[in-house]
């Protein structure tokens, strides 16, 4: 067994990490053993002293020991993260071959990956890379060095999660933090479309990626007047204009900054004169619609997270049932909605719960044409459900 420090399960604690779920939370420890620090490697045994597997240490954390291997001989050293960092591009280089579906993409999806609190996404040449744990930003110098080496890119932008700093004791800061600085913004390309990226003050790291499949599958069955809310840079209004049977899109988010984003990229790709943004709330923009007697041929709802707790998440349901309500009144019969959440506390369950009441209370029937996940460059692990994030269901409603 190797010498390292030791994290003692309790009793009965055990099962998940069999399982391979990566993280070992205060709850299960019964004692810790061996005085480990941030980032030091510690040895997971159940409470009779059997190891299980090998993980780096924060006693800072609420997850006390996240895991990386259940090889037991195997040191969590550099070479062992650019080993695993290798075996990440290596998936999406085979999702990707010639980069002709987009210029950007997630090359690193944390606990999807195996590497539990780094995410690595790609915009052309440049990096934008998240540490969402500090025990592993212990090792940040020769991550970012082998990125920047094996992805031959020109330079690193670091993005910190919120609340991420404080639940980890990390003192991230947001910025350029190897080669040059990235232009801004940085263009990429996705289904024939352009956009333009701002890697260090955009949303989430500048383009939700998540949706990328999820915005050409929407396309295919968009048709007519598109209402895109929550639209951000645009990206589904856009792409159902440009491959899809859409007419008009009007673009509903609450930022000014996405409103000027989404219509900077309607102009670049030349479909500004079938576009219009509007800046407002979600919930008023509908109602106003409503007030109006407007209709829709489609709707896509792409809220942001309405939940980071188990205890909202009856809040967060309400919240998607007003939102699907309200987009199913302002469809004709035959309409299409695209509906989404990336609540990963919200399971498919509870979201065809909140259709189906949408459904009793309107007296409308809705269909499920697809019901999506993200994209495949964000692989979701079997052991780590919570990485199984993102609802995608196109509808038709009659
Ligand atoms: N559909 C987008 C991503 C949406 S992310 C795409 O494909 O790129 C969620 C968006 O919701 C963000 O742009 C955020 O600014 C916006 N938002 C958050 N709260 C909102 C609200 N109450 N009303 C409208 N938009 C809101």
């Amino acid at each position: 067994m190797p010498d390292l420090p030791r994290v003692v399960l309790k009793p009965r604690r055990a099962q998940p990490f069999f399982y391979r779920h990566p993280w070992v939370f205060d709850g299960a420890i019964h004692k810790v053993e061996g005085d480990p620090k941030v980032g030091d490697e510690a040895l997971l045994v159940t409470d009779k002293g059997d190891p299980v597997a090998r993980g780096l240490f924060n006693a800072t954390s609420n997850i006390k020991l996240r895991l990386y291997t259940w090889n037991l001989d195997q040191p969590l050293d550099d070479a062992f993260f650019a080993e695993r960092i290798d075996h990440a591009i290596r998936l999406r280089e085979s999702l990707c071959p010639s980069w002709s579906e987009s210029s950007a993409g997630r090359f690193v999806f944390s606990e999807g990956d195996g590497i539990s609190g780094l995410t690595v996404d790609r915009y052309g040449d440049w990096l934008s890379v998240q540490f969402t744990s500090a025990a592993l930003a212990t090792r940040k110098d020769a991550i970012l060095a082998h990125l920047q080496q094996r992805l031959s890119a020109k330079g690193i932008v670091l993005r910190s999660e919120k609340g991420m700093n404080e639940a980890e004791g990390l003192d991230a800061i947001d910025g350029p933090a190897v080669g040059a600085e990235p232009p801004r913004p940085v263009f990429v390309e996705e289904h024939g479309l352009r956009y333009g990226v701002d890697l260090l003050e955009g949303q989430k790291t500048g383009f939700f990626l998540d949706q990328r499949r999820n915005r050409l599958a929407a396309a295919r069955y968009a048709t007519g007047r598109v209402l895109d809310v929550f639209c951000y840079s645009g990206g589904f209004g856009l792409t159902a204009l440009h491959t899809g049977g859409a007419k008009q899109v009007i673009g509903v988010d609450v930022s000014e900054t996405a409103v000027t984003l989404a219509n900077e990229n309607a102009k670049l790709n030349g479909l500004d004169s079938k576009t219009a943004y509007i800046a407002k709330p979600a919930f008023e923009a509908l109602e106003e619609f409503a007030a109006a007697g407007e209709k829709f041929d489609t709707i896509i709802l792409d809220p942001p997270k309405m939940t980071r707790s188990r205890h909202t998440v009856d809040k967060a349901l309400k919240g998607y049932y007003s939102l699907n309500k309200l987009a199913v009144d302002l469809l004709p019969p035959g309409g299409i909605l695209v509906t989404c959440s990336c609540s990963g506390l919200v399971s498919r369950e509870d979201f065809e719960q909140v259709l189906a009441t949408v459904v009793m209370r309107t007296g409308r029937a809705i269909q499920i044409l697809e019901a999506r996940r993200q994209s495949p460059d964000h692989p979701a692990s079997i052991s780590c459900p919570e990485t199984d994030y993102l609802k995608c269901y196109i509808c038709r409603v009659t």
